[in-house]
């Protein structure tokens, strides 16, 4: 018997069992466990056990920056999945995505490096298109620089150049929180896309076609869900753009953990084997799933709607198929509903994420899709409880 203290918060009793109706639902953060199923039915074969003496000394000490085994499974991981080019692309790896998102505005807004006039002296302005992952500005900002600055919604932007401005956009592809499959606005000589791509896996996204940008940025995080192991990786078309971001790996945190690249690269080994079925499988089917059942609880809303996302034909299913992305972007339909979140949170106990910190009207709210199968049973059971009150209504 499990004591009650260890049970999930909605839950209770001596054997975990008496859902507590009055608990409250956490849709804010994006853990991926729902992928945690698939690693415990994998347990022996993902575990690694590591001796004492094992790799002791400094990534760069002899110049093995990346292992080599990883990189080599990092790449055949995109073949499986078709969702990147890697041949003759450049690999870095970095602390989470979260890494490599700074390193490649830092190698991308030194004019030498990349197709910008290298006459301009003036910052790059650093652009994304509303509604966007909170971090880029954080960090953009957080870590200021006189090569480049945070300007936000680029559409503004784009109003006033005349080309002749230096820009670095982000493109998030899936997106978060719509999960749409963005393209950048900015195109010429005077422009640098950074893609990131961490959502653009089977699971969470039709594969349409192998992406082919110049920096595209991934993660262990979004790909098997071990967000803790802190593992990203850049796939990148210029060599100096390359080196520039290696070195940032280097200068700002003397390479990355040996202990991190191992794990991830015995967690890549189960994923490839049998050709990466099982696991691409098992995430889009829990996906979809619960696409479907939060689709359905909020069809019948008059109040709260769902961002469209069209289906489309993936590479890797071989088929057309539907959405399954990793967060719902609810939208607050009434006058009065201004602030989505508030309304969630005191009218359903469901705590989301507000449409503010994605620079977008407080009349949306994101919900996470990609937590336990626990915490999303309670979402859509808050979710349906709120709309089945809208029927009581006149
Ligand atoms: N990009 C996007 C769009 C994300 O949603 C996240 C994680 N929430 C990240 C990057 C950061 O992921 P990582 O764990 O690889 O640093």
């Amino acid at each position: 018997k499990q004591p009650a203290c260890e049970c999930n918060s909605c839950y209770g009793g001596s054997d975990c069992s008496q859902f507590l109706t009055d608990c409250e639902s956490n849709a804010d953060g994006g853990d991926p466990y729902f992928l945690e199923p698939f690693w415990m039915q994998h347990a022996s074969e993902s575990a690694i056990l590591v001796a004492g003496w094992h790799r002791m000394g400094y990534t760069f000490s002899d110049y093995a920056y990346i292992s080599q085994e990883l990189e080599r499974l990092i790449r055949k991981v995109h073949d499986i999945a078709g969702n990147a080019v890697t041949q003759g692309r450049y690999i870095v790896i970095g602390a989470g995505s979260t890494h490599l998102l700074n390193a490649a505005v830092k190698a991308l807004s030194f004019s030498s490096t990349s197709s910008f006039n290298s006459s301009s002296s003036s910052p790059a302005s650093v652009v994304v298109s509303i509604p966007f992952y909170a971090l880029y500005e954080a960090q953009t900002e957080y870590f200021r620089s006189v090569d480049y600055k945070f300007e936000g919604d680029g559409s503004l932007l784009q109003n006033i150049t005349d080309g002749t401005k230096r820009v670095i956009e982000f493109v998030t592809a899936p997106n978060n929180p719509d999960g749409k499959l963005n393209k950048a606005n900015f195109q010429g000589p005077n422009s640098e896309a950074i893609y990131d791509r961490v959502y653009y896996w089977p699971h969470f996204t039709p594969i349409p076609t192998p992406a082919n940008d110049n920096v595209m940025v991934f993660s262990i995080s979004k790909l098997t869900g071990h967000a803790g192991t802190r593992l990203g990786w850049a796939v990148i078309k210029d060599e100096e753009v390359y080196q520039r971001m290696l070195q940032h790996t280097l200068t700002s945190n003397l390479g990355i953990s040996r202990d991190a690249q191992l794990r991830a690269l015995k967690l890549l080994k189960v994923v490839v084997e049998g050709g990466g079925k099982e696991i691409f499988q098992f995430g889009y089917t829990t996906m979809r799933n619960r696409w479907e059942n939060l689709s359905n609880a909020l069809s019948v809303s008059n109040r709260f709607s769902l961002q469209k996302v069209e289906p489309q034909y993936c590479t890797f299913f071989q088929k057309i198929r539907g959405p399954s992305p990793a967060f719902a972007w609810v939208k607050c339909e009434r006058e009065e509903d201004k602030d989505c979140y508030t309304v969630l949170k005191e009218e359903a106990n469901v705590y989301g994420r507000s449409g503010s910190v994605f620079g977008a009207e407080d009349r949306y709210v994101r919900l996470a899709l990609i937590r336990s199968q626990d915490d999303f049973d309670i979402l859509l059971y808050r979710l349906n409880q709120l709309v089945s009150k809208e029927d009581a209504q006149p």
